[in-house]
């Protein structure tokens, strides 16, 4: 969805507010793919603060699916955000060798798209989990542990890990 900004972007003090509705679709993000479920629609909104910059501002929500860090079943998970980003008009930031709107604005066209997928990539967990105690895969066979317990003799050299295990198994004899 591209929005022309030159209105707000030319007029101090406007205000706009810029119905989005998110398209579902796929994105990648350092090599792993999630599939947005769902996407609902929000309002941003578009304030002129001075200076041939405007404000964006509005929140988001979405639900995400993708494959769990630790046993790669698919998995789905709510990312919501706040959006709050300063853009510039093009014209003075083209001059400049960093222009920090590239990636969103083509002279006075908002990629809200990109807007939105950039604000997910940082908002995404730092590990996505089916759930908190996801056993994951047995290193030997590959097994999803959370299924069955394939009983391979997984060798720890690292004495902290054989420690964990120790509990592990202790446990399971009970
Ligand atoms: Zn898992
Ligand atoms: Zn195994």
């Amino acid at each position: 969805m591209l929005f022309d900004l030159s209105d707000v972007l030319t007029t101090e003090g406007k205000v706009i507010n810029i119905d989005v509705n998110p398209v579902v679709d796929t994105i990648s993000y350092q090599g792993n793919s999630y599939v947005k479920k769902e996407a609902k629609p929000f309002k941003l909104i578009a304030t002129n603060i001075g200076g041939d910059k405007v404000m964006l501002e509005g929140d988001a929500e979405f639900l995400l699916e993708g494959e769990c860090d630790r046993c790669l079943s698919e998995t789905q998970f709510t990312v919501a955000f706040h959006i709050e980003r300063e853009i510039e008009d093009c014209k003075e930031a083209e001059r400049s060798s960093e222009d920090e709107n590239a990636d969103v604005l083509t002279g006075n066209l908002l990629d809200i798209e990109t807007l939105i997928n950039n604000e997910i990539f940082m908002n995404l967990p730092d590990k996505v989990l089916c759930k908190p105690d996801c056993k994951g895969l047995c290193p030997k066979c590959g097994a999803n542990l959370n299924e069955r317990d394939c009983g391979c003799d997984t060798f720890v050299p690292d004495p902290r890990m054989a420690a964990i295990k120790d509990i592990f198994n202790a446990k399971r004899e009970v």
